[in-house]
């Protein structure tokens, strides 16, 4: 992600981390204790504190088929999910984060299933357990008038309803905003998505576009994401936009401006080079992880930042102001397809794992492109970063700070110039091969920098990363 006006530290979020687990009766499945049987109920919370309440326990998704419409004259959204998990344990009942919409039927397996609602949760009560290991579809039919995420750390996130249509976007989280989700990205799943929309919309997602269908005055576009992706990474994007649909490198690529932007501005020249800028970061960082390109401009500008949806990164408008072309933040979106998408965070404390590796593209990128280089970003950013706060674990209220990006970024150029740069590429392409399609920590890319370059490194990251005093330049 990259914020409008740069990144920052604010406090915004005033809300307790407290754990909500055990404050929320019923629904606090985790705190109920035993149903009998060894049978239990699945945690209503990942345990993370910079989420509290987001994700849940007891199940790992493998696997969310979506079937939406969406009207935006009266801004109701009607959607069925058939989601496919496997039980971690033995689960008396477990908990899907839903936010604000209304439940009809739902079934597990065939058969009907019990179900509650709670302030962000649905909780689903088949009606006999699930053994642990047993693989199990849970199908929910919802609908209604989809709500933002107010306590955005971003501002506004979730579902948006937008002058033509509607926008589903934002990180740390937005998707139970439109489809029941196990909505952390330590459960990665893959994911098939039809919408429908009126005649004349767009509906654009992640992942490969199939076929298109029209009836009734609907247009339903479908897509597929066949790569594991986090499911804040999931977008949904409705609306009058120009849309073009190509191959790159055999792939499919599809980039989307909206309609009310001009067709040969900013925005648009700077998505036309997403080709050039994928294959440059590639040539660094190993082959691209997916199986799909492209990027999304909106018009909204409630929306003050671009994200890095999966294969499809969504930029907002201030990012191309006066309509001037902005690659840099095209760089940052990309590079995150490697950190972030492909190599995700299994807890948000370890954020700067995505931000500082995509600030850092920012910088190879400028350097590549004729602009100054990655050894003077760094030494422009050394001189000014605040050394008292820390990248790993910044908090939750700085967790878009400039310790995640920008020391972040420090952090990795520091590693290539003690490693020099063809071991520092290679650690690199090591991770986000080893790593692919999963779930990772800062210890994690530690013991593997150190087991391929044959040395300890363990001293330089916690200096760069976490100290609290300006580290001996290398
Ligand atoms: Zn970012």
């Amino acid at each position: 992600m990259v914020l409008t006006g740069g990144t920052r530290a604010g406090s915004r979020l005033a809300t307790t981390a407290a754990a909500l687990t055990c404050v929320i009766g019923l629904l606090a499945t985790g705190c109920t204790g035993d149903d009998g049987a060894g049978f239990r109920p699945g945690a209503a919370d990942a345990g993370d504190p910079y989420v509290p309440g987001r994700g849940n326990g007891g199940y790992d998704v493998t696997h969310y088929g979506l079937d939406v419409r969406y009207d935006p004259s009266t801004d109701r959204l009607t959607g069925r999910a058939v989601i496919t998990a496997t039980a971690t344990r033995d689960l008396s009942r477990f908990n899907l984060d839903l936010a604000g919409l209304d439940v009809g039927a739902v079934t597990v397996g065939d058969a009907r299933a019990d179900h509650r609602r709670g302030d962000g949760e649905l909780v689903v009560i088949p009606r006999d357990g699930l053994p642990r290991g047993r693989q199990f579809t849970v199908t929910v039919d919802y609908g209604g008038v989809p709500t933002p995420v107010v306590d955005g750390t971003l501002g506004s996130g979730g579902f948006l309803h937008t002058a033509d249509g509607a926008v589903a976007l934002g990180q740390p989280d937005s998707a139970a905003t439109w489809f029941p989700v196990n909505d952390h990205p330590s459960d990665k799943a893959t994911y098939d998505l039809a919408v429908t929309v009126p005649d004349g919309l767009a509906a654009l997602s992640n992942g490969v576009p199939g076929p298109k269908s029209s009836a009734d005055g609907w247009t339903t576009w479908r897509w597929s994401e066949r790569a594991p992706m986090a499911s804040y990474l999931s977008t949904l994007v409705i609306g009058d936009y120009r849309v073009v649909v190509g191959t790159h490198a055999g792939r499919p690529m599809v980039t989307a401006v909206a309609a009310s932007l001009p067709p040969a501005g900013g925005a648009a020249t700077s998505l036309a080079r997403t080709g050039a800028i994928v294959d440059f970061l590639a040539s660094r960082f190993g082959p691209y992880p997916f199986d799909s390109y492209g990027g999304i401009a909106i018009a909204d500008d409630r929306i003050g930042y671009a994200l890095e949806t999966q294969s499809r990164p969504v930029y907002g408008p201030a990012f191309f102001a006066d309509d001037r072309p902005n690659l840099s933040v095209v760089a940052h979106e990309l590079a995150h397809q490697w950190f972030g998408d492909s190599v995700s965070v299994g807890r948000w404390g370890d954020i700067w794992l995505n931000e500082g590796f995509a600030s850092y593209a920012e910088w190879l990128w400028e350097e590549h492109d004729g602009g100054r280089t990655a050894q003077r970003n760094f030494e422009l950013q050394y001189a000014t970063i605040d050394w008292s706060q820390p990248s790993v674990e910044p908090g939750r209220e700085r967790m878009f700070g400039a310790a995640v990006y920008k020391r972040g970024a420090l952090a990795v150029h520091a590693l290539r110039r003690t490693v020099g740069d063809e071991m520092f590429f290679r650690i690199l392409r090591t991770w986000t091969t080893e790593r692919a399609a999963g779930n990772a920590t800062t210890s994690d890319l530690v013991a593997l920098a150190e087991r391929v370059a044959g040395r300890q490194l363990r001293p330089l990251f916690d200096a760069w990363l976490v100290g609290g005093s300006a580290p001996t330049l290398p």
